[in-house]
C-alpha cells in the first residue's frame, strides 16, 4: 500500500467517525424528546422491552463484519449513555457533593461553627452512667474552652449482655448537664422512632457505624430541623458514606457532619484502621465538615494524641475523643477512654502543636 493509499484511507475513517458522532449525538436528541414525554406521562425512563426489540431490530439487520453480539455490545453502550442523559441531576451529581455545591457547609451549634476552618472538639464518655459522672467530664470540658460535649444514652453493643445503655434518662441527664454547663449535647440515636422525641434533648444528633446503612433512620433523621453527625459504618466504602448522607439531605436536612471512625481492616495492633486519607477524600467531594473519632478508630490511648494530629494536619474540622472520670470503672470502653488528667494534658499537647504549626 503505499502513503497515497494510507492517506486516503485515514481520510475516509475521519469522515465516518464524523458521521457517526453526528449520527449518536442526533440520536441523544431524539432520546431526550422522548425523555421529556416520559417525564410528562411519570413512565418509567428504562424499559428493557424495548432495548430488547431495538437490539433485535439492529441484529436482524446487522450484515457483518462485527459479529451480533459485538455490535449488542457497542449498542447497549449506546442506550446507556442515552439513558444517563435522561436521568435526573441527582444521579449525577449527590446533593453533598462539591458539584452541588462549592461552598463549605457551616453548621452552627450554639455558636460553635463547625467546619468554619478551625478545629472543634466533640469530648465526653462514652456512655451516660450518672449524672455525676457526665458533670464531671462536662466541667473538665468547658474548663478547656469546648463546647461540644458527648456522651451515649443507647449504646449498640457487641453483646446484648453488655450495657446497652440509659435510654431517655440518660438524654434528661444529658440535656440537664448541658444547660448548666452552657454546652452543646451530641448522643447516638439508634431507633428511627426516637429521633423527633431527641430533637427536645439534643444539639447534634449521632448515627452510629453500626447504623450508618440503617435507611429508616437516616430518612428520620433528615425529617428533622436538627444537626447530624453521621459516622462511617466499619466496612463502608467512601461512597457508601456519601450515600448515606445523601439520605439526610435529600429529606431536607443539609445540616450533616460526617466523621471517620476508622475501617476494618485485618490489621489487629489498633481496633479499627483509622482511613486518614478518607478526610482529604471526603473534603473534596462533599461540602460537609468532616470530624475523626481518634478514640473508636485506634482503640488505644497512646495512639489519640498523635492521630488527632494528623487529623487536623490532613484537613479534619474537628476531633471527637472519649474522656471518663474513671475509666477502669467505665460501663464500656474502659480500655481506651483518657481520664481527666490525660484529657487535660491532651488538649494541652494538641494546642501547642497547633500553634506551632500554625
Ligand atoms: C460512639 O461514638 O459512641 C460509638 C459507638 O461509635 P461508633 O458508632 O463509631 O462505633
Ligand atoms: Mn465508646
Amino acid at each position: 500500500m503505499t502513503n497515497n493509499e494510507m492517506e486516503i484511507l485515514r481520510n475516509q475513517m475521519d469522515d465516518l467517525n464524523l458521521q457517526i458522532l453526528d449520527l449518536i449525538n442526533e440520536r441523544a436528541k431524539v432520546v431526550q424528546q422522548i425523555g421529556e414525554v416520559k417525564e410528562k406521562q411519570s413512565m418509567k425512563r428504562f424499559d428493557p422491552v424495548r432495548e430488547r426489540d431495538m437490539l433485535n431490530q439492529i441484529t436482524t439487520h446487522n450484515d457483518g463484519p462485527f459479529e451480533n453480539s459485538t455490535i449488542e455490545h457497542i449498542f447497549k453502550e449506546i442506550f446507556k449513555a442515552s439513558l444517563e442523559l435522561q436521568e435526573d441531576d441527582h444521579r449525577k451529581a449527590l446533593l453533598v457533593s462539591r458539584k452541588k455545591k462549592s461552598e463549605d457547609t457551616i453548621i452552627n451549634v450554639k455558636g460553635e461553627q463547625i467546619g468554619d476552618g478551625n478545629p472543634h472538639y466533640v469530648m465526653g464518655p462514652c456512655a451516660v452512667e450518672s449524672y455525676e459522672q457526665v458533670a464531671q467530664v462536662a466541667a473538665a470540658v468547658k474548663n478547656k474552652g469546648i463546647k461540644l460535649l458527648r456522651g451515649g444514652a443507647f449504646k449498640p453493643r457487641t453483646s446484648p449482655y453488655d450495657f446497652q445503655g440509659l435510654g431517655e434518662e440518660g438524654l434528661q441527664i444529658l440535656k440537664q448537664v448541658a444547660d448548666e454547663y452552657d454546652l452543646a449535647v451530641i448522643s447516638e440515636i439508634v431507633n428511627p422512632a426516637d429521633i423527633e422525641k431527641a430533637v427536645d434533648y439534643l444539639d447534634i444528633i449521632q448515627i452510629g457505624a453500626r447504623n450508618m446503612q440503617n435507611f429508616e433512620l437516616l430518612k428520620a433523621a433528615g425529617d428533622v430541623n436538627k444537626p447530624v453527625l453521621l459516622k462511617r459504618g466499619m466496612s463502608a466504602t467512601i461512597s457508601e458514606f456519601t450515600n448515606a448522607a445523601e439520605y439526610i439531605i435529600s429529606r431536607g436536612n443539609s445540616n450533616i457532619i460526617l466523621c471517620e471512625r476508622g475501617i476494618r481492616t485485618y490489621e489487629k495492633a489498633t481496633r479499627n484502621t483509622l482511613d486518614i486519607s478518607a478526610v482529604p477524600i471526603l473534603k473534596q467531594e462533599t461540602h460537609l465538615p468532616v470530624m475523626v473519632d481518634v478514640t473508636h478508630s485506634t482503640g488505644r490511648r497512646d495512639l489519640l494524641l498523635p492521630t488527632a494530629k494528623a487529623a487536623l494536619a490532613i484537613g479534619a474540622d474537628g476531633v471527637m475523643a472519649e474522656v471518663h472520670p474513671d475509666p477502669a470503672v467505665a460501663l464500656s470502653d474502659s480500655a481506651q477512654q483518657m481520664d481527666l488528667g490525660m484529657f487535660d494534658n491532651f488538649m494541652n499537647e494538641l494546642e501547642k502543636h497547633l500553634t506551632v504549626h500554625s
